[in-house]
């Protein structure tokens, strides 16, 4: 074989890693009337918790 498998490889990864910036973004809480909701689950939490009770999850920073 006289192709360069590897150069190919490397476009598919630069353009994978770069598809993934823009995917990856920073994720926090909705907001439901007064309430914070949690992403994840769907559990509704005062404006003054900082992770979910529910699921445990918490904002990315
Ligand atoms: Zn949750």
């Amino acid at each position: 074989m006289a192709t360069s498998p590897n150069d190919a490889g490397d476009d598919v990864l630069d353009q994978f890693l770069s598809d993934r910036g823009h995917t990856v973004e920073r994720i926090g809480w909705e907001q439901e009337y007064n309430k914070k909701q949690c992403p994840e689950c769907g559990g509704l939490h005062d404006p003054s918790a900082s992770t979910c009770t529910v699921c445990g999850w918490e904002p990315t920073r």
